[in-house]
């Protein structure tokens, strides 16, 4: 994939929620790579431990809806590494049970804002204090595209989620800038992960609705988006927080796309 990579990362740390599968893997990867050690934490057992195995890291089972067990997670990064320099808050669900607001119930709606939004409020509350006591710090929560568009195919808590992803990273981004942290958010349009895939090899009408709308006609890889968080995790984002970080083809930016 990169051909070039550099050490900018050595020796700092990466906890990276969702870091088994998908965008979190790819960057679990890539920050490894960079010279980063890096922290899986994840719900799942089997695919973490492989995960962390693969990269040197470490495992953390953590479901990221409970704040004890995210606040052991940068515990135990502190103890293990020393310090808690980057926090890549990316874990996220979008479950089918989710979709226009007239049929989506209650229990949809408040899992996916647990998972989604509170998630990231525990992972940032939890991280930061190390990052105070340090003077230095790189936060990157996952939001989404959908965070700044609307869409007909709603997923209406995933994307009230997003939105609310976004607007906590800036803030936060703008309280912690004179403390040496910066925090931003990643907006990822549609990535070719195994889900994704899945669906639209299935049904190639409902690719086709998505793609016509993304200038550069395919969706994002998953190392695509680990190249902008490695990015966003080093110095050379200096000067760079309480960013909308878009990486999405162009999806944003366009009126009339080319045939
Ligand atoms: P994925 O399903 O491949 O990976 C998500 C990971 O999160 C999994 O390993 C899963 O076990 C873990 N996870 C789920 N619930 C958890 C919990 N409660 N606690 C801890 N871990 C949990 O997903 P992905 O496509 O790589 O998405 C990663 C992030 O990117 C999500 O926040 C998603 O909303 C966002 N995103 C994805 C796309 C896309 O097209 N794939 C587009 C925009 C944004």
């Amino acid at each position: 994939m990169t051909n070039i990579i550099s050490n900018r990362l050595e020796g700092r740390s990466a906890v990276i929620t969702g870091g088994a599968s998908g965008i979190g893997l790819a960057t679990a990867r890539r920050l490894a790579a960079e010279g980063a050690h890096v922290v899986i934490a994840d719900i799942d057992p089997a695919s973490g431990e492989r995960a962390a195995a693969e990269v040197g890291g470490i495992f953390v089972r953590v479901d990221v809806t409970n704040e004890e067990e995210v606040k052991n997670l940068y515990q135990v990064t502190f103890d293990t590494y020393g310090s808690v320099d980057i926090a890549f808050n990316n874990a996220g669900i979008s479950p089918a049970d989710d979709a226009s607001i007239l049929e989506t119930g209650i229990d949809a709606w408040r899992r996916v804002q647990d998972v989604n939004l509170t998630s990231v409020y525990y992972c940032c509350k939890y991280a930061l204090p190390f990052m105070q006591r340090q003077g230095k710090g790189s936060i990157i929560n996952t939001a989404s595209f959908v965070a700044v568009m609307g869409a007909a195919t709603s997923q209406i808590s995933y994307s009230a989620s997003k939105g609310g992803v976004l607007a906590m990273s800036r803030e936060l981004g703008v309280e912690f800038a004179r403390q040496g942290i910066r925090v931003n958010a990643l907006c990822p349009g549609p990535v070719n992960t195994p889900l994704l895939k899945e669906l639209f090899a299935k049904d190639p009408e409902k690719a086709a609705r998505r793609l016509v709308h993304i200038p550069l006609g395919r969706f994002a890889e998953p190392e695509e988006l680990a190249a902008a968080v490695a990015f966003l995790a080093s110095d050379d984002s200096s000067f760079m927080t309480a960013n909308t970080f878009l990486v999405d083809g162009g999806i944003s930016g366009a009126y009339v796309t080319p045939q």
